[in-house]
């Protein structure tokens, strides 16, 4: 079985999607993750966005996987976990640069299906229900207000360490839902047989909650 999670940066994916996780056995599939990782390796060297030959040999060169170890997700880009280091602002806007172009995403698409392979999964991210697993068994489109989201990436980051101001969060977090849903290819957007769901006054346990029965609907019908 698969489970697609769409939705916008704070709308509660990474949550829910690690709860349905864990509750069914399921592979957990973090895509954000893993543009992340290729993000970040695009800002260690230095690549200029516009040279499509420089970012072709680059993304040939690139080994990215995740691997669940002990409860946590492993993001392993070359062979070393980055789990840490891929959650900045930096690495956010970048990721959300590179992932509008082609190369990234074929590549990308590619790696996700093979995951997708592996088991049944519970895939988060922006095309999941619309691009990487069109047939997936339940999807799940998920929103909240942009202060809301603003307010949980906020909140995220202090708890990380980090000297974030909030009016900045909220700018970023804008720019990068702008660029997702604006861009050519795979743009972030609801897919048509998507449940959508607004977290901005709900409780996580109870988005997961109404998920899991989709879930239980489901596997029944199948
Ligand atoms: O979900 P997360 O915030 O970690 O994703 C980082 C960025 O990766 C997003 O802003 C988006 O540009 C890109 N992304 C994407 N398609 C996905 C998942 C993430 O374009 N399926």
């Amino acid at each position: 079985m698969i489970i697609a999670i769409d939705g916008p940066s704070g709308a509660g994916k990474s949550t829910l999607a690690q709860r349905l996780a864990q509750e069914l056995g399921f592979i957990y599939l973090d895509t954000g993750a893993m543009y992340r990782a290729l993000a970040l390796k695009l800002l260690r060297q230095a690549v200029d966005l516009a040279d499509d030959a420089r970012v072709n040999e680059v993304v040939r060169q690139t080994a990215i996987d995740l691997r669940e170890n002990g409860g946590r997700l492993e993001v392993l880009l070359d062979g070393r976990d980055v789990a840490a280091e891929i959650r900045t602002p930096e690495v956010s806007q970048m990721a959300s640069k590179s992932s509008a172009l082609k190369v990234v995403r074929a590549r990308l698409l590619e790696l996700q299906r093979e995951m997708g392979r592996r088991g049944s999964v519970v895939a988060e991210g922006r095309d999941i229900g619309t691009v990487i697993f069109p047939e997936a068994e339940v999807k799940v489109f998920l929103d909240a207000s942009t202060r809301e989201r603003a307010r949980r990436r906020y909140q995220e980051l202090l708890a990380a360490g980090r000297a974030v101001d909030f009016a900045e969060t909220f700018r970023e977090m804008e720019e990068r839902d702008k660029r997702d849903s604006e861009r050519d290819i795979a743009p972030l957007r609801q897919a048509a047989d998507a449940v959508r769901v607004d977290t901005s006054s709900v409780d996580a346990e109870s988005v997961a909650a109404l998920v899991l029965d989709l879930v239980k609907k489901k596997a029944r019908e199948n």
